[in-house]
């Protein structure tokens, strides 16, 4: 497979939902990330065997900075789980990320944007799933639309 052709669609959908359940409880947003089509939770399920939830918009911060060039330091609730150079990328289903999160690196250069290593929130497998490699403009307007 050549470079070009692993070069993968990013679209971010952000969703209004009613969380009941005690981690995420309120009114709160879920950012779908699907890639070429596909939901990354299928994905996750494909590779991991389980299932995790859409992470919430409010961890990754305005503009989901998370998932921007300069990251984000993570708060102090999820320090334990999310080393440094490492964004979550989904959540847990009973809303709770070190239960059964996922995380991954976010790369950046100056024409792509690499999501890679993939890790469940306690790293006690690797996770067979990427890297993704996105065109970078194509990343930053996906960003800005949601
Ligand atoms: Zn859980």
């Amino acid at each position: 497979m050549s470079f070009e052709t692993s070069i993968r669609t990013l679209d971010l959908q952000v969703t209004d939902v009613i969380e009941f359940r005690r981690a995420g409880a309120g009114r709160q947003q879920r950012v779908h990330a699907v890639i070429n089509g596909t939901e990354l939770t299928q994905l996750w399920h494909g590779a991991v065997g389980r299932w995790a939830a859409p992470i919430w918009s409010s961890v990754l911060g305005p503009s989901l900075e998370w998932w921007g060039p300069n990251g984000k330091p993570p708060p102090a609730a999820l320090s334990e789980w999310v080393p440094v150079g490492y964004a979550p990328v989904l959540t847990c289903r009973c809303g709770d990320f070190a239960c059964g999160g996922a995380l991954a690196q976010i790369r950046f250069d100056r024409r792509l944007v690499i999501w890679a290593n993939f890790k469940t929130a306690k790293f006690e497998k690797d996770v067979p799933l990427g890297p993704f490699i996105f065109g970078r403009r194509a990343y930053e307007v996906a960003r800005d639309a949601s």
